[in-house]
């Protein structure tokens, strides 16, 4: 029977895993994981910090003996050390002893996640400032939270992941001050759409220090954190928490002669597989292909990694699957406001080359005469003279969000937006306006491209 080997035991590694168990060919399938755990929502960590979510347990979708229970041979607290590509074998240390053995494979999966951007910054290791990225550290934030009852809660990094720390910590009744080196918070939205997300933000109690350095942690001498000092003074701080962004984990692959595309991620065709014969990559720490830009991209997402875990699963058991690719779709919220994105920005698109015109509307999630309509915006980009619908933001109230993924699919499918305009959606007063919003700037930005 093959042998296939994954390194990785959370979303992208147990969905290839899980796939290959369910194959047309039987395979062997062993999962190495360096920690103790396997298929956690990282994405839920802030829900269970800001106490949305009781249990971390309830995190876990299936604990490494549920997926020993489905035929797979899950080696938690193992750590693979390096590849070796000629002789189809890896290096893994087990952490309990510290032994190194060496184990074959068939087929290989890379899925080592991402790592949060850490600067070496002084004072960084002090106690009391965490990143989150995995339950030891939502655990350890609770904890804190709880027995040492900080008031004033520091965010660094004003992207999703900071922002949903900003609403668990104000849901834990923290005072929050966001520092973010950039001028808006949410690189991933054009400066207009950012904006409004800092206006409520700020609305929301927070304290947002936009165009702010981190240069460096001032220390108790208790070995705690004590204030954030940036360019522009400190920033008292009991707890700090680091949102800096993340790093595709591709050194074990470039350390095996494995190519890394120009992300800085591994680079991959698209049936996920790598430079190397049979070696295959795929989440975090792997490339997709953008399907608007047609570049590769390296975006840290769950719902990628699940899906291309799954195309390996398939490919390694005699099935030929393709990932078709990303538009760089996603979704968050801080407090009551929610913010959606798809494509590309119109940074994004004139950097892509396009001759890119964008237009924004206000509208309203219900029919303004219905109890609780709430306000939104909506911003599309379109290709100028072809109309083609390039990318789209929406930020607003309750149910603006999750409109994002209708022009996703319009974006997905090369629609334009006087197709898009003319599109059937649903209307009734408690779901629309009769004219969703996302019509009527369709509409407007039809006006603009031509
Ligand atoms: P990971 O989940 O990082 O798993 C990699 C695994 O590999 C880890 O368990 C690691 O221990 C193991 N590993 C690494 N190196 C080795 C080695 N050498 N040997 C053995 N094991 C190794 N995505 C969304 O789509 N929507 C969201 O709302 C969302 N929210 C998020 C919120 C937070 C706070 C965070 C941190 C992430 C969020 N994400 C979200 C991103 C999502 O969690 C990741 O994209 C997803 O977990 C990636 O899965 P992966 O399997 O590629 O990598």
């Amino acid at each position: 029977m093959r042998r296939f080997v994954v390194i990785g035991g959370d979303a992208a590694g147990m969905s290839a895993a899980a796939q290959a168990t369910r194959g047309a060919e039987p395979v062997e399938v062993v999962v190495f994981e360096r920690s103790q755990y396997t298929s956690y929502a990282a994405c839920g960590l802030p829900y269970f910090v800001g106490g949305l979510v009781e249990r971390s347990e309830q995190l876990v979708a299936r604990s490494p003996e549920q997926h020993r229970a489905n035929g797979i041979d899950v080696r938690t607290c193992h750590e693979v050390i390096a590849i070796d590509t000629e002789a189809g074998r890896v290096a893994v240390r087990r952490l309990a002893d510290g032994a190194v053995v060496d184990e074959p494979y068939d087929d290989l999966l890379i899925a080592t996640g991402a790592t949060p951007v850490r600067p070496p910054l002084p004072g960084i290791d002090a106690t009391g400032i965490s990143g989150i990225q995995t339950i030891p550290d939502a655990l350890a934030l609770d904890e804190i939270i709880r027995v040492r009852r900080p008031r004033h809660a520091v965010v660094v990094g004003a992207g999703y992941i900071g922002l949903e720390m900003v609403e668990a910590f104000l849901l834990r009744g923290l005072a929050v001050t966001v520092v973010e080196k950039l001028p808006q918070p949410m690189s991933t939205l054009d400066p207009d759409m950012a904006a409004k997300v800092a206006d409520s933000i700020r609305a929301q109690g927070a304290d947002l220090r936009l165009g702010t350095g981190v240069e460096g942690f001032e220390v108790g001498d208790d070995g705690w954190v004590r204030a954030v000092a940036t360019d522009a003074g400190p920033v008292p701080a009991e707890i700090v928490v680091m949102g800096l962004g993340v790093r595709a984990n591709s050194r074990l692959a470039s350390d095996a002669g494995i190519a890394v595309g120009p992300s800085g991620a591994i680079a991959t065709d698209a049936r996920m597989a790598t430079s190397a014969d049979h070696v295959w990559a795929a989440g975090d720490c792997a490339e997709s292909f953008h399907r608007v830009s047609r570049r590769p991209v390296s975006i840290a997402l769950g719902t990628h990694a699940n899906k291309q875990g799954r195309v390996v699963g398939l490919n390694v058991t005699g099935t030929h699957a393709r990932f078709p690719g990303v538009i760089g779709t996603a979704i968050t919220k801080v407090g009551p406001l929610e913010i959606g994105r798809t494509g590309l920005s119109e940074r994004e698109a004139a950097a892509a080359g396009f001759d890119a015109v964008g237009a924004v509307i206000e509208g309203t999630s219900r029919a303004h005469y219905y109890p609780d309509a709430s306000a939104m915006t909506v911003k599309l980009i379109a290709e100028r003279g072809t109309g083609r619908l390039l990318g789209a933001q929406i930020v607003g109230g309750a149910e603006a969000g999750k409109r994002i993924d209708a022009l996703a699919v319009a974006v997905w499918s090369e629609m334009t937006v006087d197709d898009l305009a003319q599109l059937d959606l649903a209307y009734a007063p408690p779901f629309s306006p009769v004219w969703d919003p996302t019509l009527i700037a369709a509409r407007k930005t039809a006006e603009r491209s031509r």
